[in-house]
């Protein structure tokens, strides 16, 4: 039977255009009833398991939270993602162990959530309850940051990211404004003026997938992290068109420094180039410009809306120094303080 609205297990899920994101509450106290009691063991096995969501599917173990307390309960909340292109996957396995007879709602925000919301309801008779993507953006940064000091870090000036160390940054986040940029398949820019009180300034078609989809193709990685790989052996200068390979020099009238990136990709105008780039060079180089143009579109807006904080999250940025650095030296050039998420850094 179907428990009532408030029972347990819950759950909630972010369902982006690359991955989806599922969060779930696992009381560890003492359940109240007996069919309660069956249903958690049933649902703890299967979520706990890596196997239960395809190759792509991973439960980030060392972001599981224990001892949470929520609505009087006290319980572990496990973070788990899968490939969303892996959703029919999900849904069979729901339906095997039949997870979504038990279940009553599941919260759900992402494109996602409007997207699998009558297929969640067809096929496992499974009510999502729909929360704006931008909204639960803002409210989970700001809560996350009011619950954690050490939440936030930022780099220091200097010029390889493998040579210095990032920072601890507080974040005065209720101190307004400030800038939010979410780095997921593509970007979006919002200006945050206060709690409850954003807008949506800006954003780019060429993001996170952009970079995932270019490196699949020109080097034949097949993940995320390999072609992260890839890009920290890389040397994009191989790849790209500098001021210098123009000018020969700085461009000084205007003030463009000769290793200044003139064209992305800009060396690779033949045949025979493309014969003799390596895959960690062309992967360095979808790197850098699809977050250099990142940064390009953001820094007017810090401008525009009188602000000097930039708060990078996004899981483009998922162990990913190399575009953390890129984008905290764009921004500090201009007197901008770039800010990211520490629980986006943890390696696997
Ligand atoms: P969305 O909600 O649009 O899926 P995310 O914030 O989840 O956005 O970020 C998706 C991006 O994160 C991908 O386009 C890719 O660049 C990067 N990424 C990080 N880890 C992975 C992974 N394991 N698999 C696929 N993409 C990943």
């Amino acid at each position: 039977a179907k428990l009532p609205g408030n029972a347990m297990p819950w759950f909630g899920m972010d369902i982006g255009g690359t991955l989806s994101k599922l969060v779930f509450f696992e009381p560890k106290d003492s359940p109240t009833t007996q069919t309660e009691d069956e249903i958690l063991s049933n649902v703890t096995q299967y979520l706990t398991k890596n196997s239960a969501y395809g190759k792509s599917g991973h439960r980030h173990a060392h972001l599981q939270m224990d001892n949470v307390q929520i609505c009087n309960r006290l319980g572990t909340l496990h973070f788990i993602r899968f490939l969303t292109s892996e959703m029919n996957n999900f849904l069979d396995l729901s339906k095997k162990i039949g997870m979504a007879d038990n279940v009553p709602t599941v919260c759900a925000t992402g494109g996602g959530a409007y997207k699998f919301e009558d297929i969640f309801k067809n096929e496992l008779n499974l009510k999502l309850r729909k929360c704006d993507e931008l909204d639960s953006l803002i409210r989970g940064l700001l809560f996350t940051v009011a619950s954690n000091n050490n939440e936030c870090y930022s780099w220091p000036q200097c010029t390889e990211y493998e040579q210095c160390s990032t920072q601890e940054y507080t974040f005065q986040y209720n101190e307004y404004p400030f800038i939010v940029v979410n780095i997921g398949s593509g970007v979006g820019v919002l200006a945050v003026y206060g709690p409850n009180h954003y807008k949506r300034i800006s954003g780019t078609c060429i993001g996170g997938g952009t970079f995932l989809a270019l490196c699949g193709g020109l080097t034949g990685c097949d993940t995320f992290d390999e072609a992260i790989e890839l890009a920290a052996k890389g040397d994009n200068l191989k790849i790209d068109q500098l001021v210098q390979d123009i000018y020969g020099g700085d461009y000084s009238k205007i003030g463009l420094p000769g290793r200044e990136i003139a064209s992305s990709f800009g060396k690779m105008n033949s045949k025979d180039k493309w014969a003799q780039a390596s895959p960690e060079d062309v992967a360095r180089a979808a790197l850098v410009g699809v977050t250099k143009n990142i940064s390009s579109i953001v820094r007017p807006w810090a401008i525009i809306e009188k602000t000097d904080r930039v708060c990078f999250v996004g899981n483009f940025l998922h162990v990913n120094p190399i575009a953390t650095k890129l984008l905290s030296d764009a921004m500090m050039d201009y007197g901008y303080k770039a800010i990211f998420l520490n629980h986006e850094r943890f390696k696997e």
